[in-house]
């Protein structure tokens, strides 16, 4: 699910201030209906692009390009989910990929990094 910060779509945005008063922005959370709200379980504030952003996406990839890099999503993944009955990521469900972190040193010291670095 992905949903606007405010009304007005400025809520944190470091380039345009946010017209919302306090009672605006809690009655648009609070719109949002308590069943879908008890889904998520997580919330990730996505913000604007910069313009550096940008000028890294600027330069179009081709599908050959493209085709290589999926081809090697799909190796990792089929390294990752030797034997395990799973191919892809879209596969693994919440317990393992539970005890995938937990028995995978790497990764428990990486998320606190990635935790650090999106906050
Ligand atoms: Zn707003």
């Amino acid at each position: 699910m992905a949903t606007n910060p405010c009304s007005c779509g400025f809520k944190g945005d470091e380039r345009k201030q946010c017209r919302c008063s306090q009672a605006e922005f809690t009655h648009y959370w609070n719109n949002i209906s308590g069943p879908i709200f008890d889904r998520i379980d997580m919330r990730i504030n996505v913000p604007r692009l910069t313009d550096a952003d940008m000028s890294c996406m600027s330069e179009e990839e081709n599908s050959e390009s493209i085709r290589k890099k999926v081809i090697n999503c799909h190796k990792i993944q089929q390294k990752r989910y030797y034997e395990t009955g799973i191919t892809y990521n879209s596969e693994a469900d919440f317990k393992f990929v539970n005890r995938w972190i937990r028995e995978n040193e790497k990764i428990r010291k990486l998320i606190p990094k990635i935790s650090e670095k999106f906050d």
